[in-house]
Protein backbone atom coordinates (compact mmCIF):
# COMPACT_ATOMS: atom_id res chain seq x y z
CA UNK A 1 0.00 0.00 0.00
CA UNK A 2 1.32 3.73 -1.12
CA UNK A 3 0.80 6.10 1.26
CA UNK A 4 0.37 9.95 -0.33
CA UNK A 5 0.11 13.17 1.46
CA UNK A 6 0.75 15.29 -1.35
CA UNK A 7 -2.50 16.44 -3.22
CA UNK A 8 -0.43 17.00 -6.38
CA UNK A 9 1.32 13.38 -6.08
CA UNK A 10 -1.86 11.79 -5.47
CA UNK A 11 -3.77 13.13 -8.50
CA UNK A 12 -0.21 12.24 -10.47
CA UNK A 13 -0.81 8.66 -9.40
CA UNK A 14 -4.31 8.79 -10.26
CA UNK A 15 -3.81 9.97 -13.98
CA UNK A 16 -1.34 7.09 -14.42
CA UNK A 17 -3.47 4.48 -13.32
CA UNK A 18 -6.34 5.81 -15.36
CA UNK A 19 -3.72 5.82 -18.12
CA UNK A 20 -3.23 2.02 -17.38
CA UNK A 21 -6.89 1.39 -17.73
CA UNK A 22 -7.60 1.32 -14.07
CA UNK A 23 -10.81 1.92 -12.54
CA UNK A 24 -10.12 3.95 -9.20
CA UNK A 25 -12.90 3.27 -6.26
CA UNK A 26 -12.45 6.04 -3.85
CA UNK A 27 -13.69 5.49 -0.10
CA UNK A 28 -13.32 9.27 1.96
CA UNK A 29 -12.86 8.75 5.68
CA UNK A 30 -11.91 10.78 8.70
CA UNK A 31 -9.95 7.54 9.89
CA UNK A 32 -10.50 5.66 13.16
CA UNK A 33 -11.03 3.02 10.73
CA UNK A 34 -13.80 0.53 12.23
CA UNK A 35 -15.78 -2.41 10.17
CA UNK A 36 -17.97 0.02 8.80
CA UNK A 37 -15.04 2.14 6.83
CA UNK A 38 -13.67 -1.10 5.90
CA UNK A 39 -17.42 -2.26 4.46
CA UNK A 40 -16.84 0.46 1.95
CA UNK A 41 -13.75 -1.18 0.52
CA UNK A 42 -15.25 -4.24 -0.45
CA UNK A 43 -18.30 -2.39 -1.91
CA UNK A 44 -15.60 -0.67 -4.13
CA UNK A 45 -14.24 -3.67 -5.63
CA UNK A 46 -17.56 -5.42 -6.03
CA UNK A 47 -20.34 -3.19 -6.22
CA UNK A 48 -18.04 -0.37 -7.78
CA UNK A 49 -16.36 -3.08 -10.27
CA UNK A 50 -13.04 -1.68 -9.17
CA UNK A 51 -9.59 -2.73 -9.72
CA UNK A 52 -8.03 -0.38 -7.05
CA UNK A 53 -8.86 1.68 -4.25
CA UNK A 54 -7.86 4.86 -2.47
CA UNK A 55 -9.05 5.66 0.32
CA UNK A 56 -8.15 9.22 2.58
CA UNK A 57 -7.73 9.46 6.05
CA UNK A 58 -8.48 13.33 7.19
CA UNK A 59 -9.74 15.12 9.94
CA UNK A 60 -12.11 17.59 7.83
CA UNK A 61 -11.62 20.87 10.18
CA UNK A 62 -14.04 22.93 8.26
CA UNK A 63 -17.22 20.05 9.18
CA UNK A 64 -16.64 20.96 12.94
CA UNK A 65 -17.67 23.84 14.66
CA UNK A 66 -15.84 25.68 17.09
CA UNK A 67 -18.11 23.97 19.83
CA UNK A 68 -17.28 20.62 18.36
CA UNK A 69 -15.03 17.36 18.84
CA UNK A 70 -12.20 19.05 15.93
CA UNK A 71 -9.62 18.32 18.96
CA UNK A 72 -10.65 15.38 20.46
CA UNK A 73 -11.56 13.75 17.29
CA UNK A 74 -9.62 10.52 17.60
CA UNK A 75 -6.95 9.83 15.56
CA UNK A 76 -4.95 6.67 15.14
CA UNK A 77 -2.19 6.56 11.80
CA UNK A 78 -0.43 3.99 12.63
CA UNK A 79 -3.01 1.70 13.33
CA UNK A 80 -5.75 3.05 10.29
CA UNK A 81 -2.76 2.43 7.88
CA UNK A 82 -2.41 -1.28 8.84
CA UNK A 83 -6.05 -1.69 8.93
CA UNK A 84 -6.45 -0.49 5.25
CA UNK A 85 -3.69 -2.43 4.11
CA UNK A 86 -4.51 -5.16 5.42
CA UNK A 87 -8.48 -4.77 4.12
CA UNK A 88 -6.75 -4.37 0.50
CA UNK A 89 -6.66 -0.74 -0.01
CA UNK A 90 -4.02 0.48 -2.51
CA UNK A 91 -3.50 4.09 -2.14
CA UNK A 92 -4.01 6.35 0.93
CA UNK A 93 -3.92 9.28 0.77
CA UNK A 94 -3.37 11.77 4.34
CA UNK A 95 -3.17 15.14 3.61
CA UNK A 96 -2.25 18.16 5.98
CA UNK A 97 -4.62 20.69 6.79
CA UNK A 98 -2.48 23.43 4.90
CA UNK A 99 -2.53 21.29 2.11
CA UNK A 100 -6.11 21.32 2.04
CA UNK A 101 -6.68 24.24 2.94
CA UNK A 102 -3.81 26.78 2.03
CA UNK A 103 -4.19 30.56 3.84
CA UNK A 104 -5.80 32.02 0.51
CA UNK A 105 -8.59 29.46 -0.15
CA UNK A 106 -11.43 31.75 -0.65
CA UNK A 107 -13.92 28.52 -2.31
CA UNK A 108 -17.05 26.58 -0.74
CA UNK A 109 -18.98 24.22 -1.85
CA UNK A 110 -22.24 24.63 -0.36
CA UNK A 111 -25.49 22.25 -1.81
CA UNK A 112 -28.63 24.65 -0.45
CA UNK A 113 -31.54 23.47 0.80
CA UNK A 114 -30.41 19.46 1.66
CA UNK A 115 -28.05 20.90 3.79
CA UNK A 116 -29.79 22.94 6.19
CA UNK A 117 -32.63 20.31 7.09
CA UNK A 118 -32.15 17.23 9.62
CA UNK A 119 -28.46 17.56 10.91
CA UNK A 120 -27.80 21.26 9.16
CA UNK A 121 -30.55 22.38 11.79
CA UNK A 122 -27.86 21.45 14.73
CA UNK A 123 -24.84 21.88 12.30
CA UNK A 124 -25.49 24.65 10.15
CA UNK A 125 -21.94 24.86 8.73
CA UNK A 126 -21.43 20.60 8.71
CA UNK A 127 -22.55 20.00 5.24
CA UNK A 128 -20.84 23.13 3.66
CA UNK A 129 -17.00 21.57 5.09
CA UNK A 130 -18.59 18.21 4.01
CA UNK A 131 -19.59 19.48 0.35
CA UNK A 132 -16.27 21.47 0.32
CA UNK A 133 -14.01 19.34 1.42
CA UNK A 134 -15.34 16.10 -0.98
CA UNK A 135 -15.10 18.27 -4.17
CA UNK A 136 -11.30 18.89 -3.50
CA UNK A 137 -10.82 15.07 -2.79
CA UNK A 138 -12.64 14.41 -6.21
CA UNK A 139 -10.41 16.51 -7.68
CA UNK A 140 -7.52 15.60 -6.70
CA UNK A 141 -8.41 11.73 -6.36
CA UNK A 142 -10.43 11.57 -9.60
CA UNK A 143 -12.59 8.34 -9.10
CA UNK A 144 -14.80 6.75 -11.21
CA UNK A 145 -16.55 5.21 -7.96
CA UNK A 146 -16.72 6.96 -4.49
CA UNK A 147 -18.59 4.70 -1.71
CA UNK A 148 -20.44 6.52 0.88
CA UNK A 149 -22.28 4.77 4.02
CA UNK A 150 -26.00 4.94 4.79
CA UNK A 151 -24.95 5.43 8.44
CA UNK A 152 -24.54 9.29 7.08
CA UNK A 153 -27.60 8.93 4.58
CA UNK A 154 -28.09 12.99 4.46
CA UNK A 155 -24.03 13.53 3.66
CA UNK A 156 -24.67 10.93 0.75
CA UNK A 157 -27.64 12.04 -0.37
CA UNK A 158 -25.94 15.50 -0.84
CA UNK A 159 -22.92 14.40 -2.19
CA UNK A 160 -25.22 12.85 -5.00
CA UNK A 161 -26.68 16.19 -5.77
CA UNK A 162 -23.79 18.41 -6.06
CA UNK A 163 -21.94 15.44 -8.06
CA UNK A 164 -25.01 15.83 -10.13
CA UNK A 165 -25.57 19.62 -10.67
CA UNK A 166 -21.51 20.08 -10.66
CA UNK A 167 -21.30 17.57 -13.36
CA UNK A 168 -18.40 15.93 -12.48
CA UNK A 169 -17.98 12.25 -13.30
CA UNK A 170 -17.97 9.80 -10.52
CA UNK A 171 -20.50 7.53 -9.97
CA UNK A 172 -22.07 7.36 -5.81
CA UNK A 173 -22.64 4.05 -3.99
CA UNK A 174 -24.35 3.88 -0.72
CA UNK A 175 -23.53 1.27 1.00
CA UNK A 176 -25.26 -0.56 4.03
CA UNK A 177 -24.83 0.19 8.08
CA UNK A 178 -22.26 -1.94 9.92
CA UNK A 179 -23.49 -2.39 12.99
CA UNK A 180 -22.36 -4.11 16.53
CA UNK A 181 -24.26 -7.24 17.38
CA UNK A 182 -26.36 -5.24 19.54
CA UNK A 183 -27.79 -3.60 16.62
CA UNK A 184 -25.69 0.29 17.38
CA UNK A 185 -24.46 1.67 13.84
CA UNK A 186 -20.64 1.07 14.31
CA UNK A 187 -18.76 4.73 14.42
CA UNK A 188 -15.72 6.41 15.41
CA UNK A 189 -17.57 8.33 18.00
CA UNK A 190 -19.19 5.39 19.85
CA UNK A 191 -15.88 5.43 22.07
CA UNK A 192 -16.97 8.72 23.55
CA UNK A 193 -20.14 6.53 25.34
CA UNK A 194 -19.62 5.82 28.97
CA UNK A 195 -20.87 2.25 29.51
CA UNK A 196 -24.75 3.29 30.74
CA UNK A 197 -24.66 5.68 27.58
CA UNK A 198 -23.49 2.71 26.07
CA UNK A 199 -25.72 0.38 27.05
CA UNK A 200 -28.75 2.86 26.01
CA UNK A 201 -27.47 4.07 23.07
CA UNK A 202 -28.88 0.72 21.11
CA UNK A 203 -32.40 2.55 21.02
CA UNK A 204 -31.87 4.33 18.19
CA UNK A 205 -31.40 1.37 16.18
CA UNK A 206 -34.79 -0.56 18.05
CA UNK A 207 -36.87 2.62 17.51
CA UNK A 208 -35.97 2.18 13.87
CA UNK A 209 -36.84 -1.77 14.39
CA UNK A 210 -39.89 -0.67 15.82
CA UNK A 211 -41.02 1.36 13.37
CA UNK A 212 -40.25 -0.76 10.38
CA UNK A 213 -42.38 -3.11 12.28
CA UNK A 214 -45.37 -0.79 12.39
CA UNK A 215 -45.07 -0.23 8.94
CA UNK A 216 -45.24 -3.88 7.89
CA UNK A 217 -48.06 -4.19 9.63
CA UNK A 218 -49.66 -1.06 7.39
CA UNK A 219 -48.96 1.63 9.67
CA UNK A 220 -48.24 4.78 7.14
CA UNK A 221 -49.07 7.87 9.02
CA UNK A 222 -45.83 9.37 9.76
CA UNK A 223 -46.55 11.06 13.08
CA UNK A 224 -48.21 7.67 14.65
CA UNK A 225 -44.60 6.53 13.92
CA UNK A 226 -42.26 9.42 14.72
CA UNK A 227 -44.61 9.50 18.09
CA UNK A 228 -43.72 5.65 19.09
CA UNK A 229 -40.59 6.41 17.73
CA UNK A 230 -40.14 9.61 20.63
CA UNK A 231 -41.77 7.08 23.12
CA UNK A 232 -39.62 4.49 22.77
CA UNK A 233 -36.11 6.64 23.37
CA UNK A 234 -37.55 8.34 25.73
CA UNK A 235 -37.77 5.40 27.88
CA UNK A 236 -33.77 5.55 28.16
CA UNK A 237 -33.17 8.27 30.72
CA UNK A 238 -29.53 9.09 29.32
CA UNK A 239 -31.23 9.68 25.89
CA UNK A 240 -32.10 13.06 24.59
CA UNK A 241 -33.60 13.27 21.24
CA UNK A 242 -31.95 15.85 18.67
CA UNK A 243 -34.52 15.28 16.11
CA UNK A 244 -36.47 11.98 14.39
CA UNK A 245 -37.58 12.51 11.08
CA UNK A 246 -39.45 10.90 7.94
CA UNK A 247 -38.33 12.21 4.68
CA UNK A 248 -38.17 12.34 0.94
CA UNK A 249 -34.64 11.05 -0.33
CA UNK A 250 -34.96 13.19 -3.33
CA UNK A 251 -35.65 16.49 -1.43
CA UNK A 252 -35.22 15.28 2.61
CA UNK A 253 -38.16 16.86 3.12
CA UNK A 254 -40.76 15.66 5.34
CA UNK A 255 -43.70 13.48 4.47
CA UNK A 256 -47.13 12.97 5.96
CA UNK A 257 -46.70 9.55 5.38
CA UNK A 258 -44.53 6.88 4.37
CA UNK A 259 -43.64 5.32 1.02
CA UNK A 260 -41.06 2.90 -0.71
CA UNK A 261 -38.30 4.34 0.02
CA UNK A 262 -39.13 7.14 2.57
CA UNK A 263 -35.70 7.80 4.73
CA UNK A 264 -36.47 7.10 8.82
CA UNK A 265 -33.64 9.67 10.23
CA UNK A 266 -32.73 10.14 13.83
CA UNK A 267 -30.37 11.94 15.97
CA UNK A 268 -29.58 11.36 19.36
CA UNK A 269 -27.48 12.84 22.27
CA UNK A 270 -25.99 10.80 24.90
CA UNK A 271 -24.64 13.52 27.10
CA UNK A 272 -22.37 15.64 24.45
CA UNK A 273 -22.14 12.53 22.65
CA UNK A 274 -24.70 13.13 19.34
CA UNK A 275 -25.72 9.62 17.36
CA UNK A 276 -27.52 9.23 14.12
CA UNK A 277 -29.28 6.07 12.53
CA UNK A 278 -31.47 6.15 9.65
CA UNK A 279 -32.96 3.20 7.24
CA UNK A 280 -34.72 3.89 4.07
CA UNK A 281 -37.70 1.78 3.16
P1 LIG B 1 -16.28 9.15 8.73
O1 LIG B 1 -14.89 8.68 8.98
O2 LIG B 1 -17.15 9.13 9.94
O3 LIG B 1 -16.31 10.46 7.98
O4 LIG B 1 -16.94 8.08 7.75
C1 LIG B 1 -16.35 7.79 6.51
C2 LIG B 1 -17.31 6.97 5.70
O5 LIG B 1 -17.60 5.75 6.38
C3 LIG B 1 -18.65 7.66 5.46
O6 LIG B 1 -19.08 7.40 4.12
C4 LIG B 1 -19.54 6.99 6.46
O7 LIG B 1 -20.91 7.00 6.10
C5 LIG B 1 -19.00 5.58 6.44
N1 LIG B 1 -19.38 4.86 7.66
C6 LIG B 1 -19.17 5.26 8.94
N2 LIG B 1 -19.72 4.37 9.80
C7 LIG B 1 -20.28 3.40 9.05
C8 LIG B 1 -21.00 2.20 9.34
N3 LIG B 1 -21.28 1.84 10.59
N4 LIG B 1 -21.43 1.44 8.31
C9 LIG B 1 -21.17 1.81 7.02
N5 LIG B 1 -20.50 2.93 6.68
C10 LIG B 1 -20.06 3.72 7.68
Amino acid sequence: MMVITSPKEMNAWSQTAKLQKKRIGFVPTMGCLHRGHLSLIEVARSQGKCDTVVMSVFVNPLQFAPNEDFDKYPRQWELDKKLAEDAGVDVIFHPSSEDMYPANAKTFVEVADLSSVMCGLTRPTHFRGVTTVVAKLLNIVSPQVTVFGQKDAQQCFIIRRMVQDLMMETKIIMAPIIRENDGLAMSSRNRYLSSDERTQAVCLSQSLERAEKMINAGEKRSAVILKAMHEYIQQNPLAKVDYITVVNTETLQETAEVFNKSLIALAVYFGKTRLIDNIIL
